[in-house]
């Protein structure tokens, strides 16, 4: 609330801004048709890494921008957990300033090209929109319009880089560099702190990095966030386990404050059934990380990953659609989902699900593996399935999945990818004796201020919530740096 207070405050007045609300009556805004994102044609980019959705043009953009009606009271803002001005950007974009459109989602968001892309704006900001909740028409396509600036500046070179404060000498660590992280090291960095990002791997980005495929978001738009935020002064170490490299009374000794920790749930989760150890059995983790992060899919590697002719991914998430079109693109002939419930259940993105249709993905949907059987050499060769119906709803709020008797059968495979889920990684906490965690692992935190049961340790992303979003990772990392801004200002004040 406190944003759209801000908004109206700061926006109403511009002139140029009711001008322009001037210009198209009402009406023949909401007669516009959202318009349709451009995509690779199904069948070539399901043998290619390039990316499937091609971004609007400017004409599109612009068209799409008129749709906004600039409602006095802007829904969609409360849908972002970042709180970006949403009209306000859309509004810069109709004008022509493009460049200033993306100056407005940065003061909010470190990562709009990336947000642009991966967000699922169908149930934040674009559900919270006029179009869906008064008229029930498609809403303003918000996310088009962000990455659609962040593009147009990152394509024109000229890229703004946030203001920050002047230096206040005073140390701040995060640890892992997922969207937490950077976030929470953008806005400490604007703050005037000297921050330093640790991240256990030899890439920045975490799960942008090593999860998300190439064709949903390339590393390289990843990269020149990363570069803006290190024009801003943020310092990175990689190759650096903080709890194994160094412990933190070691960092604290070196002067850290307060640490902010954003180490995501990277631990995969299987279901334990027989023979899931069997070799060409993944996890989902293991899978893309060989591919996005090692080069695993290039055939001059030295331990590539095997590209199966008949896989099959288990799961119905994010993180199962991109490991099965992966497997797809690697040349499998037979790339399948296999989920315990209905497509309605089914927790990925609605786009990614569609996209994953049309590139020739199997479903099998209510089916569930309990077992799997290997050939002579020990590699999986097989699989047996077991139907399922749906029955009365669990604590998830979805219908559960139950099986049905004799209903067992057997499909031949090659590879499987196991997507059902993932754990926080214990190294941090075992660590940080005192430390509050929950049964499954996850940090203990003040909503309000992400601060931990350890005074110096703040915490957010998937390491709080278990395995979450980007934006709700980022969300946290806002509060975060605002918790922790707070503390270290008090605590200088105090000595
Ligand atoms: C394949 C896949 C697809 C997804 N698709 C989407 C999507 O389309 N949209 C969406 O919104 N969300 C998606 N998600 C979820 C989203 O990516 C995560 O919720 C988000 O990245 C969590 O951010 P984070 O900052 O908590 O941590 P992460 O991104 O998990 O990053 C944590 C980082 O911390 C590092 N680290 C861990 N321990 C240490 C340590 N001790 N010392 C130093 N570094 C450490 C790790 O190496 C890692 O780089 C997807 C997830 C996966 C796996």
């Amino acid at each position: 609330m406190e944003n759209i207070a801000e908004y109206l405050k700061l926006e109403r007045s511009q002139e140029w801004r009711e001008e322009l609300r001037k210009t198209i009556k009402t009406k023949d805004r909401t007669e516009k048709i959202r318009v349709h994102m451009p995509e690779q044609d199904p069948d070539v980019r399901n043998k290619n890494s390039i990316e499937v959705n091609l971004g609007l043009t400017e004409e599109q953009a612009l068209l799409e921008a008129q749709r906004c009606i600039d409602c006095a009271n802007p829904t969609c803002i409360t849908g972002c957990p970042v709180g970006i001005n949403i009209p306000k950007f859309i509004k810069k974009i109709e004008a022509g300033d493009f460049a200033g459109a993306a100056v407005v989602l940065k003061e909010t968001n470190a990562l709009p090209a990336v947000c642009g892309r991966v967000c699922p704006q169908e149930v934040q900001c674009e559900s919270q929109c006029f179009y869906t909740q008064k008229l029930k028409k498609d809403p303003v396509a918000i996310g088009h319009l962000e990455r659609f600036a962040a593009d147009y500046e990152r394509n024109s070179g000229k890229i703004s880089i946030p203001a920050v404060a002047e230096p206040n000498g005073l140390k701040i660590a995060v640890v892992g560099s997922g969207p937490s992280g950077l976030t929470v090291a953008g806005d400490m960095a604007k703050y005037g702190y000297d921050v330093t990002v640790f991240e256990a791997l030899h890439e920045i980005g975490g799960v942008l990095k090593y999860g998300i495929p190439e064709f949903r978001l390339p590393n390289d738009i990843v990269d020149v966030e990363i570069e803006s935020l290190k024009k801003m002064g943020v310092k990175f170490r990689t190759n650096f386990i903080v709890g194994v490299t160094a412990s933190f009374e070691d960092l604290m000794k070196d002067g850290y404050q307060a640490f902010f920790v954003g180490s995501g749930a990277g631990l995969p989760n299987f279901m334990n059934i027989p023979g899931e150890n069997y070799n060409g059995i993944f996890s989902s983790n293991e899978y893309l990380t060989r591919v996005n992060l090692m080069r695993a899919a290039l055939e001059d590697y030295d331990t590539p990953v095997i590209s199966g002719k008949r896989v099959a991914v288990i799961g119905g998430g994010n993180t199962a659609m991109d490991s099965v079109r992966t497997a797809k693109r690697l040349g499998a002939e037979r790339s399948m989902i296999v989920y315990r419930r209905s497509r309605v259940e089914m927790p990925a993105r609605v786009e990614e699900v569609k996209h994953a249709m049309e590139e020739g993905i199997e479903f099998m949907n209510l089916h569930s593996p309990v077992e799997y059987f290997a050939d002579e050499t020990g590699r999986v060769c097989r699989m047996r399935l077991q139907k399922m119906e749906l029955g009365a709803p669990d604590a998830s709020g979805r219908r559960r999945p139950v099986p049905m008797e004799g209903s067992e059968f057997d499909v031949d495979v090659d590879t499987v990818v196991v997507a059902v889920g993932v754990s926080p990684n214990p190294i941090i906490p075992r660590n940080l004796p005192g430390l509050n965690v929950t049964q499954w692992g996850t940090i203990v935190v003040d909503k309000e201020t992400m601060q931990s049961s350890i005074p110096y340790i703040f915490a957010g992303g998937d390491i709080v919530r278990g395995g979450a979003t980007v934006i709700l990772a980022m969300g946290d990392g806002r509060k975060a740096a605002q918790g922790m801004h707070k503390y270290v200002q008090e605590k200088v004040k105090s000595n």
